[in-house]
């Protein structure tokens, strides 16, 4: 469904991605693992034209949509959730919604609060006034309501106490079960291992491992090599 080909991207003259090929199939969460630095966030906002100096052929669905702007990227199903979330602090958990509603989405209120009945319990109450996890909640939900095929979530449980990680890997999990597929950049291991069907490392803006589920869990040289995790 989203076939990444040798992409490149550029701050200034630092060229940060180099060669970057992954795919995303449908109902698939992919993992893109790597440390600090290694260009994840990059290729995240590489992939809906956030950035501007990039070159490669990505495809959605077959289409070539490397050189689209990124609202049109968006309305081809392919919806980038931040790493700082990008919520509106001012406006109600509700309000939040309802400026990213489309008329014909799969993901009405009704939907999205079923999903994320604390969102339900806190919709009259400001972003400022959420935790880090419902903030992550409200991003989530309202990259869903926009009806999006792909979700690229860039480091959810960033800050977030156990018991709300534990929370969000169900979300994902109903996401993947609602047919919409998962790029997932993440430092959490065990979160990735817990949830993806596929991993990619990359390592100083390179790809320097991709491996299925069961592969990766062997994998304990280039766990410790890429991502300095010894085996328990
Ligand atoms: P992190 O987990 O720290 O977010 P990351 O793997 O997401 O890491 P990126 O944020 O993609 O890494 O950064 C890749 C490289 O690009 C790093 O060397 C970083 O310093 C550099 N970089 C990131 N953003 C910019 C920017 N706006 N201008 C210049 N260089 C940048």
């Amino acid at each position: 469904m989203l076939n990444v080909t040798d992409l490149n991207a550029w701050y200034g003259k630092s060229h940060v991605l180099q060669d970057v090929s992954l795919k995303v199939d449908a109902g698939e969460v992919v993992c893109l693992l790597g440390r600090n630095g290694a260009g994840k966030t990059t290729t995240l906002k590489s992939l809906v034209g956030a950035i501007g100096a990039r070159r490669g052929d990505i495809r959605f669905d077959g289409e070539a949509i490397t050189a689209l702007r990124t609202y049109q990227i968006a309305r081809r199903g392919i919806a980038l959730v931040p790493e700082h979330r990008g919520i509106f602090g001012l406006l109600t958990v509700e309000e939040n919604l309802a400026i990213a509603a489309r008329k014909a989405t799969l993901w009405p209120l009704a939907e999205i609060y079923k999903l994320f009945p604390r969102l339900h319990e806190r919709r009259r109450n400001r972003g400022t006034a959420l935790s880090g996890g419902e903030q992550q909640m409200l991003a989530i939900a309202r990259a869903l309501i926009g009806g999006p095929r792909v979700l690229l979530l860039d480091e959810p449980t960033e800050g977030l106490a156990p018991v709300i990680v534990d929370e969000l890997a169900d979300v994902v999990r109903a996401v993947r079960g609602a047919g919409v597929a998962v790029l997932l950049v993440e430092q959490n291991l065990s979160f990735c291992e817990a949830l993806a069907d596929r991993h990619y490392i990359l390592d100083q803006g390179r790809i320097v491992y991709a491996a299925d589920r069961a592969t990766f869990a062997g994998a304990s040289r280039e766990r410790e090599r890429y991502l300095a995790v010894t085996a328990d």
